[in-house]
């Protein structure tokens, strides 16, 4: 996928009035995934490889809320701003806020090309309301993926994690230094850490993570939607396999019909 078919994300990253530079190709069926698992397992490279690979897009609440960070206070709404503040802390938003942005997003959950969830949901009140908002629109979705990684590596990867100011590319201060210290390969520009990567709010998403999100995974299961994938080797090899078991999803699946 060149830049120029490549999805700028528009109608996700800044709402329903923004129009999309490309609109995915519609398919008979598309692939309408979301991505579990902690925070540091890979989940925003995976989806931004699967996006490549499938077409669907790569939707992140948490880009969401990063882009709305980068706007003007002043053009900042009073639940954008608290929602803000819990994202610093590395808490999770209120269920109310998160579904409130994602509900105004609905026609990405539409969208004929599919689409890719990652860091939403992360509660079961989220995965009820999405679940719900699917049936009523007749979609389902082709399966969730959950990405599994020890906690000590997980912690590893949060902690190295730098990330560009301008373009976003993702750096690890040992796994992946950048040419330069400090510096982006790609753009030049400065290489940061996330707030929320910073030690004390490491502990606190891990913590909403097992206390919120983990639970989804029994959710999902009992679903008969759970895809496992180990999130270890590298990001092309992650990839693979996810798309492998996903392939054999899909195949038992047309077994079973
Ligand atoms: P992420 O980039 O997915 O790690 O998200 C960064 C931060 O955004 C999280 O630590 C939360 O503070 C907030 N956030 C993103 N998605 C959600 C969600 N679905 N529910 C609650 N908070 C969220």
């Amino acid at each position: 996928m060149n830049e120029q078919t490549k999805n700028d994300r528009a109608g996700w990253l800044r709402g329903p009035q923004a129009e999309c530079s490309v609109l995915p190709s519609e398919t008979k069926s598309p692939w309408r995934l979301v991505l579990l698992g902690a925070p540091g397992v890979g989940k925003g490279t995976q989806a931004d490889l699967l996006h490549e690979r499938l077409g669907a897009c790569h939707l992140s609440t948490g880009d969401v809320f990063r882009a709305m960070g980068s706007q003007d206070s002043c053009e900042q709404t009073p639940a954008m701003k608290a929602a803000l503040e819990h994202m610093r802390r590395g808490a999770l938003v209120p269920d109310s806020t998160v579904w409130e942005l994602v509900r105004e997003r609905s026609g990405c959950i539409r969208c004929g090309g599919g689409f890719i969830l990652d860091g939403f949901p992360r509660t079961l009140a989220q995965a009820e309301a999405l679940k719900g908002h699917m049936e009523s629109e007749s979609l389902a979705l082709s399966a969730v993926v959950n990405y599994e990684l020890p906690l000590a590596e997980i912690v590893t990867r949060l902690s190295g994690r730098r990330t560009c100011e301008k373009c976003k590319s993702v750096f690890h201060v040992t796994r992946r230094p950048p040419r330069e210290e400090g510096m982006c390969d790609h753009c030049g520009e400065r290489l940061l850490q996330r707030e929320d990567d910073r030690p004390q709010s490491i502990a606190v998403r891990l913590e909403a993570y097992e206390r919120s999100t983990a639970p989804l995974i029994q959710f999902y299961s009992h679903l008969g939607l759970l895809v496992s994938v180990l999130a270890a080797g590298s990001p092309n090899e992650i990839c693979d396999n996810t798309i492998t078991a996903l392939d054999a999803r899909t195949s038992s699946e047309d077994r079973l019909h």
